[in-house]
């Protein structure tokens, strides 16, 4: 999976000429998939894969002769390879599908995104080690990681049903709360909502019930990486996470970017996966040569924040933080699948693993208000003189995300937006 081959040559130029543009999210060396139908219409969605900024249809292209995601996704590592090189040669300067495919293309700003496949199932883990400890902190100051933390990656079973795509607005969640220092818990919109800067994972192929996925084949499993952001209603989290843990606090919505930036795309970006000597190292079923050598994923993580204030003022978006992945994940992705399944749990296609928030070591890397704010204890104060603790209702909150590095061409994962309107009533 780690393999580069021609379709990451650095040299590569596309006839599409808004994928050459530095900086550009989507160059030819990246082709993410996505759902995608024209803006304002009822069609069904179809595949598409981003280049520049525009949108192959894969039915039209003839790369597919159907618009099922998750069918597309179960594809053997092998196929998807010949289908990204199709893709690469395709979409390449001095092609001869040029004639043929821009009449396949549609410009981004035309259409419509959707969630990128169908998820059946989503699970969101807690791989980010330095928001574990910050936020164990907050609740346990005596000790801020429990004892299993560096032995099992931690994680729930989330809800699929309320997850949605770039651009969600959803309606501050009510609840129970109960104030530190009350005796009975109290109802109504929650106060202290907050965002969480993760990863989604998306199966490809999935095993079977009973079979579980060793190390070494995880990776032929994951079909690849999208943003995403994991609202929380901390004050609902605080008074009903124990003993079952997160509920209520976490199912009200869940967005995600539209593209999947595929494993393939990443090859130029993975990194060496170490832990420190002094820390447990993983069990035999969690580790394996390769998952030491480049388990990890090296993607540059930024938070942006713009209240309804500064967009009635037409101000920009504010950043709130940026880190990296290799800093703040404990766990690998292929880790995270071999543990769900180690029990025998069946994944399939288009199943959804979070990372968990990816906090890096330092407070400015923060990937939640909770750490930012030291639990809602230090206001920050933004360009407009605005504080937050946490999000007000017309907030929007964009994180982002891209790979750089020497040797490689940069590629993007777009972006995923969200944001909170008053609650109803
Ligand atoms: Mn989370």
């Amino acid at each position: 999976m780690n393999i580069l081959d021609t379709t990451h040559d650095t040299q590569l130029r596309s006839w599409v000429d808004s994928a050459n543009v530095a900086d550009c999210d989507f160059p030819i060396q990246n082709l993410p998939f996505g759902r995608f139908r024209p803006a304002d219409t009822e069609e069904p969605f179809r595949i598409g894969v981003a280049i520049g900024d525009q949108v192959l249809d894969l039915d039209a292209a003839k790369l597919v002769d159907h618009a099922d995601m998750n069918r597309l996704m179960a594809a053997t590592p092998e196929e998807r390879a010949a289908l990204r090189k199709a893709l690469s040669e395709g979409l390449a300067e001095g092609s001869t599908k040029k004639g043929d495919w821009e009449l396949a293309l549609y410009a981004q700003s035309s259409v419509e995104l959707t969630v990128p496949c169908r998820i059946h199932d989503y699970t969101d883990f807690y791989t980010g080690i330095h928001h574990a400890t910050t936020v164990g902190k907050l609740f346990r100051p005596d000790q801020p990681l429990m004892p299993n933390y560096k032995w099992v990656p931690i994680g729930y079973h989330g809800r699929a049903s309320s997850i949605g795509v770039s651009g969600q607005v959803f309606k501050r969640p009510k609840g129970q709360t109960r104030a530190p220092d009350a005796v009975e818990p109290s109802f109504g919109p929650s106060k202290r909502l907050d965002y969480e800067l993760e990863l989604g994972f998306l199966i490809g192929r999935g095993n079977a019930l009973g079979e579980p996925i060793v190390i070494g084949d995880a990776e032929r499993h994951l079909f690849g990486v999208t943003l995403l952001n994991d609202w929380s209603a901390r004050d609902l989290q605080a008074w009903e996470y124990q003993p079952l843990g997160p509920f209520l606090a976490k199912n009200f919505a869940t967005t995600l970017s539209p593209w999947i930036v595929t494993m393939e795309a990443l090859a130029p970006f993975r990194a060496k996966f170490e832990r420190p000597a002094t820390d447990p190292q993983p069990m035999a079923y969690l580790d394996d040569a390769s998952n030491r050598a480049a388990g990890a994923l090296d993607i540059t993580l930024e938070v942006w924040l713009q209240t309804a204030q500064m967009r009635d003022a037409g101000a920009p978006a504010v950043r709130l933080t940026r880190g990296n992945t290799t800093q703040a994940a404990y766990w690998t992705a292929a880790q995270l699948v071999t543990h769900h399944t180690v029990n025998g749990c069946n994944l399939q296609p288009g199943d959804l693993l979070g990372s968990g928030t990816l906090s890096g070591p330092t407070p400015e890397q923060a990937g939640s208000l909770l750490e930012l704010t030291q639990g809602g204890k230090q206001p920050i104060t933004l360009p407009n003189g605005e504080r937050r603790t946490f999000l007000e209702d017309g907030d929007t909150l964009t994180l982002r995300g891209y790979c750089e590095r020497a040797g490689a061409t940069r590629i993007g994962l777009g972006e995923v937006s969200g944001t909170v309107v008053a609650p109803r009533g």
